[in-house]
């Protein structure tokens, strides 16, 4: 019987592994292009909520921009909600929940 739990377990491990793959390709792409950005010289690096500067942190790999100010962290609203959601799970959920 326990069999049963231990399968299940395993797909939605490898479910959500995949929803945070999906979801780092994508911070991967967003990255990128702003990147280019900043090597064109388009500064879009200043903090939205407040005068700080913001930062490229590395998490898993995956490079986000950090307020060395106020320690916010941004992305476009859409790609936010998409990664707290509930079941994308994993070290992205770490990282917003953090306790
Ligand atoms: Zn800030």
């Amino acid at each position: 019987m326990s069999g049963m739990d231990d399968r299940r377990t395993g797909l939605e491990e490898e479910y959500f592994h995949r929803k945070n793959q999906e979801a780092i390709e994508k911070l991967r792409a967003k990255m990128k292009v702003a990147e280019e950005a900043k090597a064109a010289g388009l500064s879009s690096m200043q903090c939205p909520r407040c005068d700080g500067s913001l930062k490229e942190t590395k998490i898993e790999e995956v490079a986000i921009d950090s307020c060395d100010k106020c320690g916010g962290v941004w992305l476009d609203s859409g790609e936010l909600e998409q990664l707290t959601k509930k079941d994308s799970g994993g070290w992205f959920r770490k990282l917003w929940n953090a306790e």
